[in-house]
């Protein structure tokens, strides 16, 4: 559903992605690991248009796209199927749980109100924290905001979902929870890319891992391939640092 050809990007002159290419089917759980500063931020920013690319191009279903120069047309095809969690939740502070979701279906989509409030009442249902709707994000915990993160890009059930370090921010009791949530999507057939530290998640839910060093996949394959198996010398060594 989305290939990308050779994406390069630098900052100042530092090459933070040095040509990637990357493919990912649907329903695929890609887990890309790696060292802090490696690029894999930059390289789902870039997928979605958050950072431009210096070169490369995106198939995305069907439809090629250079990741320079995309058209405002192309960038709203790819944004209106993916969507992304970041690292640091990204609510609004001053809107309750219910409203952080609803704001970008009314405004951003154009839904009426009343079946936005309906879709993001479901979506809290579904993270369990449909008693929390009436909340600002100051009353609520990490693990509550990031989940409520997690409601907000998945209310229209997007093609592709993007988690940028979902859990990074957490307190370690709280990713636990985080953690289930996206399983259970994973379970249910959401395709999605997850740059993480937590290996577990990479073990037990990734049907593919990547290891991303200096701007570069390194290597890929099947969890058990990678941390069973792995055939870089530098996948090794990260893999035995953080073991
Ligand atoms: P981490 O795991 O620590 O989040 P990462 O692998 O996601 O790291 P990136 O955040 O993609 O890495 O950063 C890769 C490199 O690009 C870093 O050296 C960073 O300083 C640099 N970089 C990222 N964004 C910018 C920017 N907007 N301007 C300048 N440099 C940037």
């Amino acid at each position: 559903m989305l290939q990308i050809k050779d994406l390069k990007k630098s900052f100042n002159g530092n090459e933070v992605l040095k040509g990637i290419n990357f493919k990912i089917d649907k329903g695929e759980v890609v887990v890309i690991i790696g060292p802090s500063g490696s690029g894999k931020t930059t390289l789902l920013r870039n997928i979605n248009f958050l950072e431009s690319a210096d070169s490369g191009i995106m198939k995305f279903q069907d439809e090629e796209i250079n990741l320079v120069n995309p058209t405002k047309k192309e960038k709203l095809l790819v944004r209106r199927q993916t969507a992304m969690v970041f690292q640091n939740y990204n609510l609004f502070k001053n809107k309750t749980a219910l409203e952080n979701i609803t704001e970008g279906l009314i405004f951003g989509q154009g839904i009426k109100k009343e079946q936005a409030v309906n879709l993001a009442e479901m979506a809290l249902d579904k993270v369990g924290l449909l008693d929390k709707k009436d909340f600002y994000p100051s009353q609520l915990s990490g693990g509550q905001q990031q989940r409520i993160g997690i409601a907000r890009a998945t209310v229209l059930n997007p093609a592709l979902v993007l988690f940028d370090e979902p859990t990074s921010a957490l307190d370690p009791e709280l990713v636990g929870t985080v953690l289930q949530d996206m399983k259970r999507l994973a379970d249910e057939g959401q395709t999605m890319i997850v740059v993480t530290h937590q290996m577990s998640f990479a073990k037990n839910v990734a049907t593919r891992v990547i290891f991303f060093d200096k701007g570069e996949i390194i290597e890929e394959g099947k969890p058990s391939e990678i941390f069973e198996h792995p055939q870089n010398i530098r996948t090794k060594e990260f893999l035995s640092v953080i073991a």
